[in-house]
């Protein structure tokens, strides 16, 4: 909906307060310039709109907005806006709203956490949690509904695992779900069951849409809260801009209603997920290259090619080598795959594809090749997300393409034993293989997969640079010869990343002209240990020229 003069001027005069032109001085300045080269400043200016004026010393920035109000950070390091290419924010935020089966290190202690939960929120129809891992409680079997039924019986309770791949239930929400002995395994599920065939509370793969497609949906006040949640997170951590990965029409209205009312504290680059009826209605229009100040676009569509590597979901082009009976699926084959593409590129959107295998990065890379010059005047800038394992030979065809790998530093750390397990000690070099990119002239587009990874960029500049988990392991590094530069990171974390969205000229760095997105934390990455990376602490977050979080 189009704001009325009048409406709009209401919004500018009350819900986004008028700023003044400012100055930042004493900064521990560092940003990068268009060929990626650190540079270094003490002083940065931005006018009431948010938009740099001027950035240097502080006879510069003065000479350059004499009226501005200033602020001194004491010689604190500023860094330009961190950039994640690709998270999942309503789901980081319904998350960070359910139960917290992460740190439980019990059966016990999970229960406990549930019971807990469901007495302070006794309003909540569903008890939903998240990351529970019973491999590590030790407990050689999966929990049961009946333990969970303890503590809450009257509402059914929704519990999904660390890995996405189970959901753990009570006795009610079986009921509502229908779940009975008679139930059988669907295709590609199981339906975990005591001897009698009785199942116990535990729903794997396919067998989880059995409960999931009886929990409501969210309400839109409850869609809005969850967004909340989320942005408040992301700015802790020093997240001017995402991109979110699959977005269907109910999210794209609460991005604009927030943009038009200056509550997006963080700018979302949206990817519309799949090319089917709601692609059909976001993209009666076009491509969203920007909206309300470039803190909106949505201009790019996400598909999958295959699934994932922990569960054997990804494609190879050879079996796995810890289960040689399977290589994995690919969703699609290559005819229906590529009519998926060829809609999105026809729409002018930028295509983003899930590849996690080599064989899903290689249908993918041909169905490019294929598609690509036929569209030769327009420069999409498609990418493929992960690019996890790909094959040797597959990894000059990006750069021939021009095809961005958009890739998650902390994947590699937290997969590192379980990928090599299943994809052995020879295709393991052509996985998580940064360097291998950014040799070749690659631009890497730097996220995390938030929430299946902290949303936290200094864990993934630390795991870009040492290939060690947040525990500094392996010692030495996992494949290092693989690893980034710490300058490289950054570059993948900020500027690259926004040029995987075409937004290089906003944002990305700190330059006249550029939005003032910015961050002030509390130590200076360029002179810590690699080690103490993944610790930084964000002190201040701006966006367009605004505090967006305070420690
Ligand atoms: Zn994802």
């Amino acid at each position: 909906m189009r704001p009325t003069f009048l409406t709009a001027a209401l919004l500018a005069a009350f819900a986004v307060p008028a700023h003044a032109d400012t100055i930042i001085d004493r900064a521990n300045g560092y940003t990068l310039n268009a060929a990626g080269q650190l540079q270094r400043f003490t002083s940065l200016a931005f006018d009431d709109l948010g938009r740099i004026i001027a950035v240097g010393s502080e006879q510069e920035t003065a000479a350059a907005l004499p009226r501005a109000e200033h602020i001194d950070v004491q010689g604190k390091t500023l860094l330009p806006g961190l950039i994640d290419a690709h998270g999942h924010v309503f789901e980081l935020g319904e998350i960070a709203s359910g139960v917290e089966l992460y740190s439980p290190a019990s059966l016990n202690g999970a229960v406990r956490a549930v019971a807990d939960f469901a007495r302070a929120h006794p309003k909540n129809a569903w008890i939903i949690g998240f990351g529970w891992n019973q491999e590590i409680w030790k407990l050689g079997r999966f929990p049961t509904a009946a333990e969970l039924d303890v503590v809450v019986r009257d509402r059914p309770v929704l519990l999904h695992r660390v890995d996405g791949h189970a959901i753990w239930v009570n006795t009610k929400a079986l009921e509502m779900a229908g779940v009975t002995r008679e139930t059988p395994d669907p295709a590609g599920g199981k339906i975990e069951r005591d001897v009698s065939g009785k199942p116990t509370g535990v729903l794997v793969d396919a067998a989880m849409e059995l409960v999931n497609k009886v929990v409501p949906l969210p309400t839109p006040a409850e869609a809005r809260a969850t967004l909340d949640v989320a942005l408040a997170s992301l700015a802790k951590v020093g997240l001017t801009s995402v991109h979110d990965a699959g977005i269907k029409v109910v999210q794209d209205d609460i991005y604009r209603d927030y943009a038009d009312h200056g509550k997006l504290t963080t700018r979302v680059y949206a990817m519309i997920g799949d090319t089917t009826a709601d692609f059909d209605e976001l993209s009666k229009d076009g491509p969203l290259k920007s909206y309300a100040n470039d803190v909106y676009a949505l201009a790019a569509v996400k598909l999958y090619s295959d699934g994932a590597l922990g569960s054997r979901g990804a494609a190879l082009l050879a079996p796995y080598s810890d289960m040689p009976s399977t290589k994995g699926l690919l969703f699609y084959p290559d005819a229906e795959m590529r009519a998926k593409m060829n809609k999105a590129m026809k729409a002018g959107y930028q295509v983003n594809i899930h590849a996690i295998g080599d064989a899903g990065n290689h249908q993918i890379l041909d169905a490019y090749a294929q598609l690509i010059p036929q569209y030769k005047n327009v420069e999409l800038r498609h990418r493929i997300e992960h690019a996890q394992v790909v094959a040797p030979e597959d990894i000059p065809r990006f750069k021939q393409l021009g095809i961005i790998p958009s890739m998650q530093p902390t994947h590699a750390t937290s997969d590192q034993n379980m990928a090599e397990q299943r994809v052995g000690h020879e295709r393991i070099k052509g996985a998580y293989a940064w360097r291998t990119f950014l040799d070749q002239g690659s631009k890497i587009a730097c996220g995390s997969d938030f929430p299946i990874e902290s949303p936290n960029p200094f864990e993934g500049l630390h795991a870009a640079v040492t290939r060690q988990n947040n525990a500094n392991v392996p010692v030495g590094g996992w494949y290092k010869n693989q690893a980034m530069t710490l300058t490289e990171a950054f570059r993948c974390f900020t500027l690259d990343a926004a040029w995987a969205a075409h937004q290089e000229n906003v944002i990305g760095s700190l330059e006249q002209g550029k939005w003032a997105d910015f961050i002030v934390v509390d130590r200076d990455i360029f002179k810590i240990s690699p080690e103490q990376l993944g610790k930084t602490q964000v002190l201040q977050t701006w966006m367009g020229g605004k505090r967006v979080y305070k420690k």
